[in-house]
């Protein structure tokens, strides 16, 4: 399919792009990757008038630690990510995260930001990031405000951005010592969207006890999913098989998925209850490691 006709922006500075998604208004979206965008246009699901693309706006390209955080910019593609030595070393949910998104020619273009801007709760960033606890920077006329990921997806393909806002960066937050996470996605397909998935971020205290935990889940209802009941069974616990078991349970019942080529919903909600207790078994697992680790030093 042929995209219906749009007038198509290069800003070369970010607050030339703000000052343009200011004027447009509802008119004009913002064009970073184009592999969620462009297929929507194809298929008509999209119209606007203007496309601002962001893409050639400099200093936007970054991996970095800094303050507390890993700031990932908003022009990061899945492929830097999945290269990033820092990414694989330190936050290896991030790692299953990128590499289990789509095919390499698709990772090429996307960005992370992109992933997350888009607002679909069929993506794979948003449950992992709900995990990490991270937050976003929106940049728009009035400046920049931070926005934690637990607010920023309002609806279906709806976020807290507004129409004039950029999302310049993601910020997650550096994990203590004995830390893990993990992401486990159950797919048709190699490249496909996930029938279901789930992300898991762990920290354990020197006993051994769970002392900070995330758990996010994708295509388990209309907005990216934080598993909150199973987290709070698992905090302040030694994780034994039957408490990941249960936390596991109770973040299959808080789904609520649609039935699709991809299955029924009775299905979806059993997988992920298991893909939570792998997903939660890979990361404490990765957590002890990190504690042997820090042990030794
Ligand atoms: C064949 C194929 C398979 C795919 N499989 C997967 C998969 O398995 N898992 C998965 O998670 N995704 C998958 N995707 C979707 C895609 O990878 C992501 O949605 C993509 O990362 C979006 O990033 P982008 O830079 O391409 O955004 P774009 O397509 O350019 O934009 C997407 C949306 O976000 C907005 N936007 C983008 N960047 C910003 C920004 N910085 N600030 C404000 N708004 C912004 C745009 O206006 C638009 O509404 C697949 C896509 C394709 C084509």
């Amino acid at each position: 399919m042929i995209p219906p006709p749009f007038d198509y922006h290069a800003p070369k500075t970010l607050p030339e792009a703000v000052g343009l998604l200011g004027r447009l208004g509802d008119e004009a979206k913002v064009l970073s990757g184009g592999q969620s965008l462009l297929p929507m246009l194809k298929l008509r699901l999209a119209q606007p008038a203007h496309l601002v693309d962001i893409g050639r706006i400099p200093g936007l390209d970054y991996i970095k630690e800094e303050g507390g955080f890993l700031k990932i910019g908003a022009l990061v593609r899945e492929s830097a990510l999945e290269a990033s030595e820092l990414v694989r070393s330190k936050y290896p949910i991030l790692a299953d995260t990128g590499r289990v998104i789509a095919d390499p020619l698709v990772r090429n273009l996307a960005t992370v930001a992109g992933n997350l801007a888009h607002g679909d709760p069929a993506n794979d960033h948003p449950a992992t990031m709900l995990a990490l606890g991270a937050e976003v920077v929106a940049t728009g006329p009035k400046g920049q405000r931070t926005i934690a990921i637990a607010q920023f997806f309002t609806g279906l393909f709806s976020t807290a951005l507004a129409p004039d806002e950029i999302l310049t960066e993601i910020r997650v937050p550096e994990p203590p010592a004995r830390s893990g996470g993990s992401y486990v996605k159950l797919e048709r397909k190699v490249g496909d969207f996930a029938t279901a998935a789930s992300a898991a971020q762990v920290t354990l205290g020197a006993g051994g006890e769970v002392v900070k935990v995330g758990i996010g889940l994708t295509n388990a209802g209309p907005v990216p999913l934080r598993a909150a009941a199973a987290e709070a069974h698992l905090m302040g616990q030694v994780p034994t098989a039957e408490r990941i078991a249960e936390a596991a349970r109770l973040a299959g019942e808080a789904t609520s998925p649609g039935a699709d080529r991809r299955g029924a919903v009775e299905y979806k909600r059993q997988m992920a209850r298991v893909l939570t207790a792998r997903a939660l078994q890979r990361a404490i697992h990765r957590a002890q490691e990190n504690r042997a680790q820090a042990q030794e030093h």
